[in-house]
């Protein structure tokens, strides 16, 4: 699969992928057929592309539910719910993600000093554990920066429960190679599998599920001898209390009036999803993969970052004919402002996460000066109040939601 960091190949996939998202996406999306050249048949793909913010899940359900209507297109509907919802459940729980990164320090730690725990990370890391399922999954991850829904369960599974390794540094290796990498998809799936996030409910592969859904790969299905038959969920003592949503209010063309700037990043790399109601004078960059973890990124991940907002910052500066500047790690923001006489600059939200982590404290002063102005979409506005807590809230008002936002697949 051709990950190319562009709007354009990302709506090149999502074209490509339209006739297979309906009943053929429901009745074979669990199947891990593997890697191919032009991309698996039966799941999308998109998730690098909608990571980036290079295309917007709005216009993913209105393309899919308008080839296959709503109830067809249900099961990928759903599916693009999952992304909101997650995203949505950690705006009101930041203190997971918070949490999980001081832990995840913690855990390098221990693993520095104690060789018996560095082999059994490094076996599993470099796809030598002897059960073949992980191992090829571990080469292809870090081979093509992807792995299928299922593959990602059944390898968190099988790390937490069979190879007890710590599920912090197995979320930071997926962070570290996914190149769909996902603060919230991330850490609330690995904690989903290990039973922290439906508490007492974790996920335990089975070898003859994985056999089954692995059937259609080029080598055959994948075996995975010795997994953990029983194990207790994890638990932890720390609550996370929910914490009340505090949304931007929809930005309308008063907030725009002097000259302002479009800060685009990792999760906000492209203009065109974000429905801006006046031209911005500068279009700003700002990339910062490498903060996703302590470790090294991979090279492709941190490529298709940098170069998905990179070329952003050249395609809104071409649409609004006006100049873009590239604002780097360590650089101040304020004289890049001044130097163009920007008053306020237009933020695509920062969700909970590490271009939050790594952006905010240099915006805390202009938000401070009332400079900042933030752009949430209405999806994401009218779903996240319902991401309270399992995603049955979320999924059972999705019909409505779709109706609210317009997407109806008719016309
Ligand atoms: C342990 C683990 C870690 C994960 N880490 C990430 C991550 O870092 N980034 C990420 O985007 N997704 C993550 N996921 C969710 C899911 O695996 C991927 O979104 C999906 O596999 C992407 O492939 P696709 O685009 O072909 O999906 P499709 O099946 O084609 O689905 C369409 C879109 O819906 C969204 N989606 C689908 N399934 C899920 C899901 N279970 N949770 C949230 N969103 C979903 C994605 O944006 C995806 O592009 C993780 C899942 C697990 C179990």
């Amino acid at each position: 699969m051709d990950f190319t960091p562009t709007r354009q190949a990302g709506l090149a996939r999502l074209a490509a992928f339209l006739p297979v998202a309906g009943r053929r996406y429901a009745e074979t999306r669990n199947a891990d057929d593997g890697p191919a050249e032009e991309g698996r048949g039966n799941v999308s793909q998109l998730s690098p592309w909608l990571h980036a913010g290079l295309i917007g899940d709005r216009e993913v359900l209105e393309a899919v539910v308008a080839a296959h209507g709503p109830r067809a297109a249900e099961k990928f509907v759903a599916e693009v719910f999952w992304r909101i919802y997650f995203k949505g459940y950690l705006e009101q729980r930041p203190a997971i993600w918070c949490d999980y990164r001081s832990d995840l320090e913690s855990a390098l730690a221990l693993l520095a000093g104690n060789g018996g725990l560095r082999t059994a990370y490094a076996e599993a890391t470099e796809g030598r554990t002897g059960i073949e399922a992980f191992d090829v999954w571990a080469h292809e991850l870090q081979d093509t920066g992807y792995l299928h829904n299922h593959a990602r369960m059944w390898f968190a599974s099988i790390w937490i429960f069979t190879l007890k390794l710590d599920w912090r540094l197995g979320a930071d290796f997926f962070l570290r190679h996914l190149i769909d990498a996902d603060a919230a998809s991330n850490t609330l799936s690995w904690r989903w599998v290990a039973g922290l996030h439906t508490k007492g409910k974790h996920y335990l592969a089975r070898a003859e599920n994985i056999a089954r859904y692995t059937a259609g790969r080029s080598g055959g299905a994948l075996a995975a001898e010795g997994l953990a038959e029983e194990a207790e969920p994890l638990s932890e003592t720390q609550d996370y209390p929910r914490r009340p949503l505090d949304l931007p209010p929809p930005v309308t063309a008063a907030d725009l009036t002097a000259p302002f700037a479009l800060l685009l990043h990792d999760e906000a790399a492209h203009h065109a999803s974000l429905a801006l109601p006046a031209s911005p004078a500068l279009v700003i960059g700002a990339s910062r993969a490498a903060a996703r973890s302590p470790g090294t990124t991979s090279e492709p991940a941190r490529a298709f970052a940098h170069a998905a907002v990179a070329g952003g910052m050249a395609e809104a500066a071409a649409a609004y004919g006006c100049p873009a500047v590239a604002w780097h790690e360590g650089e101040p923001l304020a004289p890049l402002l001044e130097a163009a006489g920007i008053a306020r600059v237009a933020l695509p939200f920062l969700p909970t996460g590490w271009t939050r982590d790594a952006l905010s404290p240099d915006l805390a002063a202009l938000d401070r000066q009332d400079r900042l102005v933030t752009i949430l979409s209405d999806l994401d506005r009218a779903t996240w109040p319902l991401a309270k807590a399992g995603f049955f809230g979320v999924a059972k008002a999705i019909d409505g939601l779709l109706a609210e936002a317009g997407i109806t697949g008719a016309g």
